[in-house]
């Protein structure tokens, strides 16, 4: 019926586990990682990702998100993730997302690299997806958010080169 709502459904096909490691205003971003969720990788596959303070590593810069640095997810099986019941926030929201449009109003993001969701809306308009996991993507905003509000004390872990990039210096892309 048209109006209803269409609900996503994962094939655990394992395709938003590869390729994590992507190029965003101008740094080199792995998967974000909120506090608490580094725990779940090795350690030598992290890295600090946002931190907020005057400078890094002085006292009182507090890194707020990691990042994983590897490619493909090491708790990818064959198509399946190994951690399913524990996995990040970033792969719980996926393949939806929220970023903050104009006048501070949540606007959903859909990636259609997830062939599930590709196949749900190719050639429909004015289509409505429930959003699964409205809290993962919440709590990931609020990061970018924090950054945002104090943009000459943000820093974002650039992966290419192992430094710290200031928020107010990455490349607008809006
Ligand atoms: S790409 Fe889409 S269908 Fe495949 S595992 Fe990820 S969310 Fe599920
Ligand atoms: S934690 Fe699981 S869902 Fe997330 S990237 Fe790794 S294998 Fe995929």
């Amino acid at each position: 019926m048209p109006g209803d709502e269409t609900v996503f459904e994962c094939r655990r096909c394992g395709t938003c586990c590869r390729d994590l490691v992507q190029e965003d205003k101008g740094v080199l971003r792995g998967l974000t990682l909120l506090p608490g969720e580094e725990e779940l990788f090795p350690e030598a596959s992290v890295r600090p990702a946002v931190g907020i303070g005057r400078r890094p590593h002085e006292r009182g810069f507090t890194v707020i998100a990691h990042q994983l640095v590897e490619e493909t997810c090491p708790h990818l099986g064959e198509a399946e993730c190994r951690i399913h019941d524990r996995r990040p926030a970033s792969c719980r929201q996926f393949p939806f997302s929220l970023r903050e449009g104009p006048q501070g109003r949540q606007q959903m993001g859909l990636d259609l690299n997830c062939p599930a969701l590709a196949e749900i809306v190719e050639g429909r308009t004015g289509l409505r997806i429930r959003f699964e996991d409205r809290r993962s993507a919440e709590r990931l905003l609020e990061v970018s958010a924090r950054a945002r509000e104090r943009p000459k004390k943000a820093w974002f872990y650039d992966l290419e080169n192992g430094k710290w990039m200031r928020y107010d210096n990455l490349i607008d892309e809006r």
